[in-house]
C-alpha cells in the first residue's frame, strides 16, 4: 500500500485517541480473519505522520493520514500489512531490494493480491471500495506494467490471475527491464528504504512459529477453511525450501562477479519518494563466460514439476545475461543433450523416459571437459556418486535429490519430496 510523496514519517506519540483507534482496528481485523487472530495480537502497531503505511516484517506502521482518510482505513491498512508478513514476503522484498525492477514488480503484484482480498473479506461497499483511488489494485495492474515491461508479456500473462502472485511473477519477470514506474495518482512503492531493515533469521523465525502456532489456535476452535487459510498452511505448515531459487541466485551472482566491465552505463532512477539514486551497469560481455550443466537422472523418479520448476529459475540467466545452459538426460551414459542459449531454446527440451541404471561417471567427465562452473543433478541418489572423481575446484556442485538421507562426497544436496 502506498501514500503520496514523503517516505514513511515520526512515529506518532501514544496518545489516547490513537492507542484506542488502534486497538478498535486491530480486533475488527481479528474478527474477519480468525486464522490469524492470535498472530495479530502480538504484532505491534504504531501510527505515523508520513504517507505510507509499511512492515517491517515485525511491526506495523500506519499512516494515520491515510487511516483517516479512507473508509474503515486503519483496518484496511492493517489487513494490508498484516498479510504481507504471513505471507512471507518481506524476506522476498529484501531478497530483492538489490534489484529495484524486481522489488517494485513484485510490490505491485502482491499489493493487488491483498488489496483485492482485503476488499472482500471486509466486505467493501462499491462506494468506499472507490474511496481508495491512489492504492493498486487487481484492476489497474496491467495499466501500471504497460511500458515498463519488454513486448510480450501479455501472452506471458495470459491465462495466469494477477493475484497468483508466485506464477505472475515468475511469468513477467524475464520481461522488466527497468523499475516499474507509477502512474499519476499512484504514489510511491512501499517499503523503499525501511521495508525490510532490521529484518533477519531470528525475527523470520520468530514470525513463523507464531504463524504456525495461531494458524493450528484457529484449527482447534474451527475457524479455518477456505482458499486463503489453505494456502497459509502450505507455506506456514508445510515448509520447503526454496531450492531451486537458492541455487539460480547463487549461479546468477557468481556470473554477474565474474562479468568484465567492458563499457559502463550510469543511469538514475526515481524509486519512490528517496530521491533520484544513481546505478552504475556493467556492459554486457559478448562472450558467455559461465556455463551451467543440468544433468537429469531419467532412471530416477524426479517430477517434470521440479525441473520445470528449476528451468524457470534460470529463464534470468538465459534472457538477461546469456549464459549457457546444457540440459543433459542421462542413465548409464548421457542420452540426450540439449543447449539452450536464448529464452525459446527450452522448447527444444523433450521428456525422456528412463532405461535402468545410474552413473553419474560420464557426466562428470563431460562437464570436466565443457569447464562448466555449475552443475546441478536432479538424482534419486541410487548411483555411483562414491567413484566419481572430485571436481576441480572451481566448479560447483548441487544435487537436488528426492530420496531422503542419500549421501553425497561433494557438492551441496537438496532433498525435495518425491511426487
Ligand atoms: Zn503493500
Amino acid at each position: 500500500m502506498s501514500g503520496t510523496k514523503s517516505p514513511h514519517g515520526v512515529v506518532q506519540n501514544n496518545t489516547e485517541v490513537l492507542t484506542k483507534d488502534r486497538i478498535a482496528s486491530r480486533s475488527a481485523v481479528q474478527m474477519f480473519e480468525p486464522m490469524l487472530a492470535q498472530f495479530l495480537s502480538q504484532v505491534e502497531i504504531y501510527y505515523t505522520d508520513g504517507e505510507t503505511c509499511f512492515t517491517d516484517g515485525k511491526k506495523i506502521y500506519i499512516s494515520q493520514k491515510f487511516a483517516s482518510n479512507h473508509p474503515r482505513g486503519g483496518v484496511f491498512a492493517i489487513y494490508h500489512e498484516m498479510w504481507h508478513i504471513a505471507f512471507g514476503h518481506i524476506p522476498i522484498y529484501k531478497a530483492l531490494l538489490g534489484n529495484p525492477w524486481e522489488h517494485s514488480l513484485h510490490n505491485i503484484l502482491t499489493d493487488a493480491k491483498i488489496n483485492e482480498q482485503g476488499r472482500h473479506r471486509i466486505n467493501f461497499s462499491e462506494k468506499e471500495w472507490e474511496k481508495y483511488n491512489g492504492i493498486i489494485k487487481v484492476d489497474n495492474v496491467c495499466k501500471i506494467l504497460e511500458g515498463n515491461l519488454r513486448k510480450g508479456w501479455e501472452a506471458a500473462l495470459q491465462n495466469i490471475p494477477i493475484t497468483d502472485t508466485t506464477r505472475a511473477f515468475t511469468a513477467l519477470r524475464p520481461f522488466v527491464y527497468k523499475p516499474i514506474e507509477l502512474p499519476d495518482g499512484i504514489s510511491v512503492m512501499e517499503g523503499e528504504g525501511a521495508l525490510g531493515q532490521g529484518f533477519n533469521a531470528d525475527i523470520q523465525r520468530e514470525t513463523e512459529s507464531r504463524i504456525a502456532a495461531s494458524i493450528q489456535a484457529a484449527k482447534l476452535r474451527g475457524t479455518t477453511g477456505g482458499s486463503l487459510e489453505s494456502e497459509l498452511e502450505d507455506i506456514w505448515l508445510k515448509p520447503q525450501v526454496p531450492w531451486a531459487r537458492i541455487i539460480a541466485q547463487a549461479i546468477m551472482s557468481r556470473f554477474k562477479r565474474e562479468k568484465t566491465w567492458s563499457r559502463l552505463n550510469r543511469k538514475s532512477y526515481f524509486i519512490g519518494g528517496t530521491g533520484p539514486i544513481t546505478v552504475m551497469f556493467k556492459g554486457r560481455k559478448k562472450r558467455p563466460i559461465m556455463t551451467a550443466i543440468i544433468g537429469i537422472d531419467v532412471s530416477g523418479s524426479i517430477s517434470d514439476g521440479n525441473i520445470e520448476e528449476f528451468l524457470s529459475e534460470i529463464k534470468n540467466l538465459l534472457s538477461d545475461f546469456g549464459a549457457e545452459v546444457e540440459v543433459d538426460f542421462f542413465d548409464t551414459k548421457i542420452t540426450d543433450k540439449f543447449e539452450l542459449k536464448k529464452l525459446t531454446d527450452m522448447k527444444k527440451i523433450t521428456k525422456a523416459s528412463g532405461r535402468g541404471g545410474t552413473s553419474y561417471q560420464e557426466l562428470f567427465e563431460h562437464a570436466e571437459e565443457t569447464k562448466a562452473k555449475e552443475v546441478i543433478v536432479f538424482t534419486d541418489g541410487y548411483g555411483d556418486a562414491d567413484n566419481i572423481k572430485v571436481p576441480p575446484h572451481n566448479m560447483r556442485v548441487w544435487w537436488i535429490c528426492n530420496t531422503k538421507d542419500m549421501v553425497f562426497p561433494f557438492g551441496k544436496v537438496f532433498y525435495i519430496a518425491s511426487r
